[in-house]
């Protein structure tokens, strides 16, 4: 095994510990493998180990690994925008990916609707909550959701999948819990409105245990399978 390989098993036997620790199928929880800053053959070897499903930061980067793998015939992979997203480059988001993570205003959902292919299906949207309250970070306060779930979900081009949040770092596992528990009742209060909402994105390499055990359905690992990132060499 490379040591992709053999970091994508270790990181599936966290979340299936994690996940049998509070009576949760590991099923439940998806992988998502960040490979932003990492080659091709970084994100080949993962997809040799069974990996399908990967989380790009950068938009124009992301693009081009999509094409590139487009062209090597390899069909099967599903592909979700992550970071930060500024309102011209959101054509190439609905383009390309198959879900964004990182809705938190109306104009953004309008364009990202307006832009998505006709041939495509809808893009799956989680809006970004800002559940630790810093004013540098991007996502929306809670009291602003029900307005914003309600407006994503009228868009024909999107579907509301649910919510995303990058927590403030915190090496306290209860506090940790804590947080990512106020984000699964945020989640389960929009459900009974909008039932396509099943998604909650939360937990990265350090706070994975946590989210699991509050009811995160998607995890986004980077540094846990890839190892470090070298932004200099971008
Ligand atoms: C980089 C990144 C991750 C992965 O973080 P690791 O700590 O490397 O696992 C997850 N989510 C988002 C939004 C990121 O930007």
């Amino acid at each position: 095994m490379n040591h992709i390989a053999d970091n994508l098993a270790q990181v599936h036997q966290r979340i299936s510990a994690a996940a049998q620790r509070c009576g949760r199928a590991p099923e439940d929880v998806t992988l998502l493998a960040v490979s932003k800053t990492k080659p091709a053959s970084d994100i080949e070897h993962a997809i040799a180990a069974g990996q399908r499903a990967f989380g790009e930061n950068y938009v124009q980067e992301g693009v081009d690994k999509i094409r590139y793998f487009q062209q090597q015939g390899q069909q099967d992979l599903v592909w979700h925008f992550i970071g930060p997203l500024q309102s011209n480059k959101s054509r190439l988001v609905a383009e390309h990916f198959d879900w964004c993570h990182t809705v938190d205003r109306l104009k953004i959902a309008t364009r990202l609707s307006e832009q998505r292919p006709a041939g495509m299906p809808p893009l799956n949207v989680l809006i970004q909550i800002n559940i630790s309250d810093e004013s540098s970070k991007s996502g929306i306060a809670l009291s602003e959701l029900d307005a914003l779930a309600d407006q994503v979900a009228a868009l024909p081009g999107l579907v509301l999948r649910g919510l995303m949040a990058i927590p403030a770092p915190e090496p306290d596992y209860q506090r940790q819990f804590a947080v990512a528990s106020q984000m699964a009742q945020a989640l389960q209060g929009i459900q009974a409105r909008h039932p396509s909402a099943d998604t909650l994105s939360l937990g990265m390499t350090d706070d994975m245990d946590a989210a699991i055990a509050a009811g995160s359905t998607m995890v986004r690992i980077g540094t846990a399978i890839f190892g470090a990132r070298n932004y200099a060499a971008r």
